[in-house]
């Protein structure tokens, strides 16, 4: 490692787990947070005295459903009014409301008030909690790191999850698309990074929430995406819904009762499906069982491995279109891709593994990478590239990556005119030059949008601005020069010019009105330094409030054990020893000094009293 830097991690930032990784000793290190686990729960709860995050929020979900925020991934960088947003809220048991520039905010009771949050700000939480797994492990404080998303991100969302990393106080060096850090980690892994046999790779990424299927070619420490498709709305959790609506169903004809509208029995019963369904990965039969399900009535069920694929047949093979859609738009034949990378949790479906190497004529699939890991993996080599600190055998990499959405502007006729088509590399810069529509036109409003449709209103705007000020002249007369560039973290920057007059104006950050402002983001800065400070002080009193209970019953003992510990003065030892665990039993002071002192005061016993059986 060079010099005394502290290293730049990689976060695999996901919808349902998310994973950490370092370079370190020439190689890349997967961190274990402080449960033992290589993979944390994307997972907020929030609770009367304090915060959670990771596994310890997702363990307490069942009892504190409406404060446990989970799938942000989901909201980050859409507009509350996103068709997606609107179906997904209702499916949540936390609340999500229109905030400020129809922005989603994230409802929830802490500490007896009722808080807002913007998703940048639980997703800080959940990069704060990496930042931190990772700090522990190297024993420094850690500034730089790389975030990946799904190739499929917009702008909006690759910028929200840059904001979200601002606000855990990271300096995000790059957004990396998920299926090129695991590009980036298979090549290492088969030492293909360097080879100078170029090689067509498929990524398979099916993950909780999103799917993701990506072309990437590799030669010569070259990585380049070739095309992208996926679906942002596509994962195990769909799956655990579908096994969910047949249960519910199943309790229906069995007991005459409905819990369809009881979200506790749900929570319950989507829990015993993401379990059962994991079971059903390795075995073809499981139970599902759960005791007093509905009011007061046992659930109990078996189900097939049969019977879970055919509830989800059809979003399997929704996954096997996409993968033929994106080969197709590569121009590459499917008999021409080399490999075929598994990565993410529901990749460990066995009829997923079926339908995909069935379509690649019984092709073996590769599985030597780890399906959870390879996203944090490649993440970790690429930070360590960007901050100088890899070896010379990973310096090499070269990562090209692509957009995922064709972006152009709005023309004569309400029609987008692509600028940048989908799948071209970046970064990238490309211009175009329109003429006025109309005679002695003064000024040119300019609408930004992406997608693959010919009509703009079914594309996504994601800004607009006015060119004021330009050229007088009849109509097709005045040019105007519009520039897009694309920067390497995929953002769009765009620029419009008209020559004549010299007018220029300029927009580099799209979709302001869905973004936080950097007020918005400073305040949001320090509110997680101030909920961090919280954090601390809630586990520096357990601390106090932990040594006192152990000093108290420690003393109890001994006076006990101890016969020369008699008569009036030990006597009053134990009494004051009982009453101090009474205490602690009842009153829980937020003081942490009060904790000391009372220690303190036993400590004074205790030493009068070892000095009297002397
Ligand atoms: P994301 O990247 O979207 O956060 P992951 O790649 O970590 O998600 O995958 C999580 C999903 O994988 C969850 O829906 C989980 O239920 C599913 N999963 C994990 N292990 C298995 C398994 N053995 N069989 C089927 N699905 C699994
Ligand atoms: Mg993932």
């Amino acid at each position: 490692m060079a010099g005394s830097r502290s290293p730049a991690i990689g976060i695999d930032l996901g919808t349902t787990y998310s994973c950490v990784g370092v370079w370190r000793n020439d190689r890349v290190e997967i961190i274990a947070n402080d449960q033992g686990n290589r993979t944390t729960s994307s997972c907020v709860g929030f609770k009367e005295t304090q915060r959670l995050v990771g596994d310890a929020a997702k363990n307490e979900a069942a009892s504190n459903p409406t404060n446990t925020v989970f799938a942000v991934k989901r909201l980050i960088g859409k507009r509350f009014s996103d068709p997606c947003v609107q179906s997904d809220k209702n499916l949540w048991p936390f609340k999500v409301i229109e905030g400020n520039d129809d922005r989603p905010n994230i409802i929830v009771n802490y500490q007896g008030e009722e808080k807002h949050f913007a998703a940048e700000e639980i997703s800080a939480m959940i990069l704060t909690k990496m930042k931190e797994v990772a700090e522990v492990f190297l024993g420094c404080t850690i500034k730089d790191a790389v975030v990946t998303v799904p190739a499929y991100f917009n702008d909006a969302q690759r910028q929200a999850t840059k904001d979200a990393g601002a606000i855990a106080g990271l300096n995000v060096m790059r957004i990396m698309d998920e299926p090129t850090a695991a590009a980036v980690a298979y090549g290492f892994d088969t030492n293909e990074v360097n080879s100078s046999v170029k090689k067509n790779l498929l990524i398979f990424d099916l993950g909780g929430g999103t799917f993701d299927v990506s072309l990437l070619s590799i030669s010569n420490g070259v990585i380049e995406v070739k095309a992208t498709a996926g679906d942002t709305h596509l994962g195990g959790e769909d799956f655990d819904n579908r096994m969910v609506k047949y249960l519910v169903e199943e309790f229906r004809r069995k007991h005459m009762k409905d819990i369809s509208s009881n979200p506790r029995a749900l929570r319950r019963l989507k829990t015993a499906c993401e379990q059962a369904k994991r079971i059903l990965s390795t075995t073809t039969q499981t139970t599902v069982s759960i005791d007093c399900l509905y009011e007061g009535t046992d659930f109990y069920s078996t189900i097939t491995r049969a019977r879970f694929e055919e509830l989800n047949v059809d979003l399997f093979e929704k996954c096997i279109e996409t993968v033929a859609k994106c080969h197709e738009d590569a121009g590459i034949d499917k008999n021409n891709i080399d490999v075929v990378v598994l990565i993410g949790g529901s990749t460990r479906i066995p009829k997923v593994q079926k339908l995909l190497k069935n379509y690649f004529s019984g092709k073996e699939l590769c599985n030597s990478i780890h399906p959870d890991e390879a996203v944090a993996y490649g993440a970790a080599i690429h930070a360590a590239n960007l901050s100088g600190q890899g070896t010379e055998e990973i310096s090499n990499l070269v990562l090209i990556d692509v957009t995922p959405l064709s972006l152009g502007i709005n023309v004569l006729g309400d029609i987008t005119h692509v600028i940048i088509p989908r799948n071209t590399p970046i970064p990238t810069q490309k211009s175009h030059e329109y003429s006025t529509s109309a005679d002695f036109q003064s000024a040119i409003r300019i609408k930004v949008y992406e997608g693959e449709r010919v009509q703009s209103e079914d594309n996504n705007l994601l800004g607009q601005f006015s060119l004021s000020g330009i050229h007088l002249a009849p109509r097709g007369e005045t040019n105007i020069n519009v520039t897009f560039k694309i920067d390497s973290d995929g953002i769009l920057h765009v620029s419009a010019k008209e020559p004549v007059s010299g007018t220029k104006e300029q927009i580099t950050l799209i979709n302001e009105e869905g973004r936080l402002s950097k007020q918005e983001i400073d305040r949001m800065v320090q509110e997680a330094a101030r909920n961090r400070m919280e954090d601390e002080l809630f586990k520096e009193k357990v601390l106090a409030k932990n040594s006192l209970e152990d000093y108290a019953y420690s003393l109890r003992k001994l006076v006990k054990n101890n016969d020369k510990a008699s008569g009036e003065y030990a006597k009053s030892i134990a009494e004051a020893v009982d009453k101090m665990i009474e205490w602690l039993k009842h009153d829980v002071p937020n003081d942490v000094y009060v904790y000391h002192t009372k220690k303190k005061e036993l400590e004074e016993m205790s030493s009068t009293l070892s000095r009297m059986s002397l």
